[in-house]
């Protein structure tokens, strides 16, 4: 069974053999995906974040995020992908476009 990570839950494709999708370590067995949406729970977001940290495909899946929430707002950013938090990478995004934070 193929696990939905973050990214997953946010496109409607459905990843293929090969696809970095399939290598996130949210997405092995054992893992709740839920847990990389912790909203408010900073025990949850550590264990997300120290997740992504050991993760082989966590740039892929930084770049990937970066990509599909363009300019969207703090707000409509959801759980934490490449290791980062909504508000960390709309700060990214800003800073890749100058624009002040
Ligand atoms: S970087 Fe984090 S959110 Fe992205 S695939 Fe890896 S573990 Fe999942």
């Amino acid at each position: 069974m193929i696990r939905r990570t973050p990214y997953q839950r946010a496109t409607p494709d459905t990843p293929t053999v090969g696809d970095w999708r399939i290598r996130g370590a949210c997405a092995v067995e054992g893992i709740d995906p839920d847990g990389m949406f912790p909203e408010r729970s900073k025990t949850g977001l550590n264990q997300a974040r120290a997740l992504c940290t050991r993760c082989p495909v966590q740039t892929q899946c930084l770049l990937a995020a970066l990509a599909e929430e363009g300019s969207r707002g703090r707000e409509s950013r959801y759980g934490i992908r490449g290791g980062l938090t909504p508000s960390q990478r709309h700060a990214l995004y800003r800073r890749s476009k100058n624009e002040p934070s």
